[in-house]
């Protein structure tokens, strides 16, 4: 009966309409919090009974404690301030399609549990594929394809096991690693992401087994230091079987020479994954395009994050393989209870052999909203007109003489320090964040204390991006003050 109650039409109509309003107003008021929640630890959870409720509770009491409760423990990610981190987007289309998700509330693991769901998924990631000019071995009408997962990680795992698998005959996932005697050996840079060193983890290869290899003065891999690990590791008897290249990395945007890798993986026939989880989005503005794709036909596996800079909300990370096969090869079970004639014609595609959960969302539809409803023309704009905006203030940047760029600006980010230092930069940046006006982060750029503004949130323009550079030098100026 109340199981009944919770799937009623006409309450669910009366009730979300409710929320969408909520959400309508949050969104009105936005620009009026504070960026970063203000609340100490344990606040929120001090806030809230200790046992789950037993009976019901209306939508009004719930939403009033949305109020109360979660809305002072929120960090604005949709605030035009946010400039931490890499922006996470969101849009009324890919809420809609994350809507329409929940409502169908159907679970894709095979084609046949929901055909759309496959089939949809396959043909925008197509559409994504030629919207990004990505080389067209990775599309689904090739050998390869693209498949949508929780995240980058998610993605540089998937990649990884199916090196793993393929560096090993497809043998490691029987016998396992342990007894093998030529150990492999993984390689990224040491400004990649995290994530590659955690797949290296996970997938059972050991992080003594992944290779930092160094950066230049500009945040890129050094290929020539590349080139002899590789070397080192095969003359020792070790075997290379994959290089994560990333084009943007998290700490300053840079590329790294994806052609010059791929020379070095073709010589180990490793395994080439290319990380463009920020970065990858603009690849979508013809005038960008050509450096972040570059190489990218060399690569086995190409992969970034529509979530953070394409309007679609978190979370959608979309990877492309060359040769479906090897993935599939690395990731497919297939027991009793999930055979069908479908699967086993070999004429359908199974995404649960694609990733690492069985069970999967149907996240193709917020993709597919987004890219209907807002379209490809302002999509562009809406990245276009972030990078014009990085420009502009890099040269606000470059005009203060207490300031220096660490960095070129790439594409939307920024990285900046005060000339007095990285204890004058991080005071700076604890104290502007304390402003509510904007929230931005910090990296290590060339050894030094970084400033990271990363323009991207679906609702920054340059009034805000104007309003973080008054807050910033009016915080230098009081911090000068105070050391006078
Ligand atoms: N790769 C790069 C270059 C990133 O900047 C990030 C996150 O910002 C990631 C990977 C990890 O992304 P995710 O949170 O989707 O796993």
């Amino acid at each position: 009966m109340i199981a009944t109650q919770a799937f009623d039409p006409e309450t669910f109509r009366r009730e979300a309409r409710e929320i969408i309003d909520w959400i309508a107003d949050y969104w009105q008021t936005l620009v009026n919090k504070p960026v970063l929640s203000q609340v100490d630890p344990g606040w929120v959870r001090a806030q809230l009974p200790m046992l789950a409720p037993e009976q019901p509770e209306s939508l009004q009491a719930v939403l009033a404690d949305m109020d109360r409760v979660i809305m002072p423990g929120l960090t604005h990610w949709q605030h035009p301030g946010f400039f931490a981190y890499f922006p996470a987007n969101t849009s009324g289309p890919s809420i809609y399609g994350e809507l329409l998700t929940a409502g169908l509330g159907v679970q894709g693991m095979l084609w046949a549990t929901s055909p759309a769901c496959t089939e949809l998924e396959t043909h925008v990631l197509d559409w994504l594929q030629q919207l990004l000019g990505l080389p067209a071995r990775f599309a689904s009408t090739a050998t390869g394809g693209g498949v949508i997962q929780d995240s980058a990680s998610s993605g540089v795992l998937c990649a990884l096991i199916a090196a793993r698998e393929r560096a090993t005959a497809q043998q490691s996932n029987a016998s396992g690693l342990h007894q093998r005697e030529q150990p492999l050996v993984a390689y990224t840079s040491t400004d990649a992401h995290s994530s590659v060193e955690k797949a290296v983890a996970i997938a059972g290869i050991g992080r003594d087994w992944i290779r930092k290899i160094p950066t230049n003065t500009r945040g890129e891999m050094d290929t020539t230091a590349l080139a002899a690990a590789m070397r080192g590791d095969a003359d020792s008897g070790n075997r290379p079987f994959f290089v994560a290249a990333t084009v943007g990395t998290t700490s300053c945007g840079a590329f790294d020479p994806v052609l010059e890798i791929a020379t070095c993986t073709r010589l180990h026939n490793a395994w080439l994954h290319i990380d463009a989880a920020w970065a990858g989005a603009a690849a979508i503005c013809p005038e960008l395009r050509q450096a972040i794709v570059a190489g990218a036909e060399c690569a086995d596996s190409w992969g970034f994050n529509p979530h953070k800079w394409l309007l679609v909300n978190f979370d959608c990370h979309t990877l492309w393989v060359a040769d479906r096969g090897a993935l599939t090869r690395a990731l497919s079970v297939k027991p009793e209870y999930l055979h069908n004639p479908a699967s086993q014609s070999g004429a359908v595609i199974d995404y649960s052999d694609w990733q690492v959960p069985l069970g999967r969302r149907f996240r193709a539809l917020k993709l597919w909203m987004t890219l209907r409803m807002i379209g490809a023309h302002a999509l562009r704009q809406h990245i276009l007109q972030h990078v014009a905006l990085a420009a502009e203030f890099a040269g606000w940047v470059r005009a203060d003489p207490r300031f220096e760029l660490l960095c070129e600006p790439s594409l939307s980010l920024v990285c900046f320090a005060l000339r007095a230092g990285d204890k004058a930069s991080a005071e700076l940046l604890y104290s502007v964040n304390q402003s509510g006006v904007l929230f931005c982060s910090h990296a290590k750029v060339s050894g030094r204390y970084a400033i990271r503004l990363a323009i991207g949130g679906t609702l920054t323009q340059k009034v805000h991006v104007a309003s973080a550079w008054q807050a910033l030098i009016t915080c230098a100026d009081a911090l000068e003050k105070s050391q006078s």
